[in-house]
């Protein structure tokens, strides 16, 4: 089944649950349904409000729908007959879209966008599933229900009418729809298996991080096991990026007005910005903002002394900060977070050196994905459109063509799997977003890069070339290791908590069978610490056998019981994670073994 036919099933399967809602509860009203990853959602409102017990009716009368081949029929009214006829049904939500885009000849939002016609004067195309459902709905649908294949409700949680707090509050219902029950099936095993890791359940049960009331939503506090994680990863970036000839700078957090208005960041990105600072400097009015990205930063730091064509490419690195004002409706764990720290650089380059650039770009995210074993990964590349020329991006379609060119042509010789969207760049240069697998096979977002032939020229940032003329260096936006929160997440799914040695928090355990051993366990412990190895005794009140479960349930790599074979020098039997099998080895060779796999960061 193509993907373009597949959603129409999952769209119509909304429509199939709003028709079976709105007959179980005829007062329900409607916001939007659209299709996303695995299936769709439909916002609704129902009063006493619904609760997961009440799923299986809804899903129960969907399938007596299927059952009885359904019809989908299209209707196409004036606009003016579609808002009275929204309005009869009590359908407000459906009559407020259809009045803003009235109004404004527009709406705000994509996913209303979906449902509606690009302009009020287009008659307004509507869909009659059932005999008391009528939805706004540009289509396409299945003919009948029993095109839609095998599907399932599985999640209600709560929404805001247009992602707004301050509007009404309605039911997002989640459903999985699927051409066949065995692809269903599967998707059920990996979620099973996905509520076992997920992040913020290991998070906790690790104790990697935590978040507070008076700290705030969305901003997590990285505990000291979660700070190991983050600060081996800074580890990683940071020798990958010396030897691939990076330099790393810091910058502050907060920065004037102007330079966002300079970046294009501001008025455009306001809304994703923490409310500005006014402050009041011997008598005149600063206003400071929060940084939301790193690049006008480094900008400026390119920007501190002449350079020439010598001394390109210019790559600056910084594990930088950001601040991001998410809705609170959209915080999740750290998926979804207000601070983030990016493994970000920027890299200023000529035209002639782009090529090479990007392809080392490309090569650092295929090198970490080796590290990290993942297998399955997809680089979506977003290209402009001629008609957006000068509106959605910089009038240049030379440069465009150019450029995209470009990252089109390695990507293609360096065979990555990639996807083209036109349309979707950003608004100075086209952009790769990065998809990874973990895994289990859930997708992750892990950064976007981007060329950016614009704000280098807003900025004035220079080179002298070598015929003596000043030019604008192109700069390459990149994170390959995206940001903390979301790579650990990420991690932390695709490992099921159980780090590899080089990333572990604690990396041996050490457990002595009786107060007897705590000398010689202290003293093998303090060897492997003076080693840099991350080693922990686990001692105290409780017995044995609980400390080594404790060891097993922190997902510890190694673990050694000592007693008196042990502490006279024998060899010890180490127990390894995940095996039942013990490793019978001297304490010498084990240290050494184990530095060995930490330095290679083996898997
Ligand atoms: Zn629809
Ligand atoms: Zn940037």
């Amino acid at each position: 089944m193509d993907k373009t036919y597949l959603d129409t099933t999952r769209h119509s399967c909304a429509h199939l649950m709003a028709s079976a809602i709105t007959e179980l509860y005829p007062k329900a009203k409607f916001g939007v349904g659209p299709v996303v990853e695995n299936g769709f959602y439909y916002d609704v409102f129902v009063q006493p409000r619904l609760t997961e017990e009440d799923l299986p009716k809804i899903e129960a009368k969907m399938r007596e729908y299927q059952k009885a081949k359904l019809p989908f029929i299209q209707l196409k009214k004036p606009i003016d007959q579609a808002i009275e006829l929204f309005e009869k049904r009590e359908q407000t939500f459906k009559v407020e879209l259809l009045n803003s885009l009235k109004e404004k000849g527009t709406t705000r939002l994509q996913t209303e966008d979906a449902d509606l016609p690009k302009s009020a004067d287009e008659e307004i195309s509507l869909y009659q599933t059932g005999e008391h459902f009528i939805d706004l709905c540009r289509g396409p649908h299945v003919e009948s229900a029993d095109k839609i294949g095998a599907f399932k409700l599985h999640n209600i949680a709560g929404a805001y009418w247009r992602g707004d707090a301050h509007n009404p509050q309605l039911q997002r219902i989640y459903g999985w729809c699927f051409e066949t029950a065995a692809e269903l099936k599967k998707l059920e095993e990996q979620m099973e298996e996905a509520k076992k890791r997920d992040h913020r359940k290991l998070g906790k049960e690790l104790k990697l991080f935590t978040f507070s009331d008076l700290v705030g939503p969305g901003l997590p506090l990285w505990l000291p096991h979660g700070t190991i994680l983050a600060d081996e990863l800074e580890n990683l970036a940071k020798e990958t990026e010396f030897q691939a000839g990076f330099q790393r700078v810091r910058t502050p957090h907060i920065a004037k007005e102007e330079m966002y208005k300079i970046s294009g960041h501001l008025p455009y990105y306001a809304d994703l910005m923490f409310p500005p600072m006014v402050m009041d400097e011997d008598g005149h009015k600063t206003t400071y903002y929060l940084k939301g990205m790193n690049c006008p930063h480094h900008h400026q730091i390119y920007a501190s002394e002449p350079r020439s064509y010598r001394d390109l490419p210019v790559r600056l690195a910084e594990y930088g900060t950001c601040y991001r004002y998410e809705q609170s409706g959209e915080l999740f764990g750290l998926m979804r977070v207000r601070s983030m720290q990016m493994n970000d650089a920027h890299i200023y380059c000529t035209e002639e050196q782009f090529n090479a650039e990007f392809l080392a770009v490309i090569e650092m995210y295929l090198k970490y994905f080796k590290i990290f074993g993942v297998e399955k990964y997809l680089m979506r590349f977003s290209t402009h459109a001629k008609s957006g020329l000068g509106k959605k991006y910089i009038n240049n379609e030379n440069l465009w063509l150019k450029t995209e060119k470009m990252v089109r042509d390695i990507l293609v010789k360096e065979k990555i799997p990639y996807e083209e969207i036109a349309d979707e760049a950003a608004f100075y240069g086209p952009k790769i977003d990065v998809q990874i697998w973990s895994a289990i096979g859930r997708e992750f977002t892990l950064a976007t890069n981007q060329v950016d032939f614009a704000v280098p020229a807003r900025f004035g940032l220079l080179y002298k070339d070598s015929d003596g003329t000043e030019k604008t260096p192109l700069c390459i936006h990149r994170a390959p290791l995206g940001t903390h929160e979301r790579f650990i997440s990420f991690l932390i799914e695709h490992y099921a908590g159980a780090f590899p040695t080089w990333l572990a928090p604690t990396q041996i355990a050490f457990i002595p069978v009786g107060e007897k051993f705590v000398e010689a366990t202290n003293k093998f412990a303090t060897n492997f610490k003076n080693k840099n190895i991350r080693t922990e005794v686990m001692s105290g009140s409780s017995t044995v056998g609980a400390n080594i479960r404790e060891a097993a349930s922190q997902k510890i790599p190694y673990l050694i019981v000592v007693g008196e074979k042990e502490a006279s020098g024998d060899d010890w039997a180490v127990k390894v994670r995940g095996t039942e099998d013990l490793l019978k080895i001297s304490a010498e060779k084990f240290l050494e073994k184990i530095l060995e796999e930490i330095i290679s960061r083996q898997e």
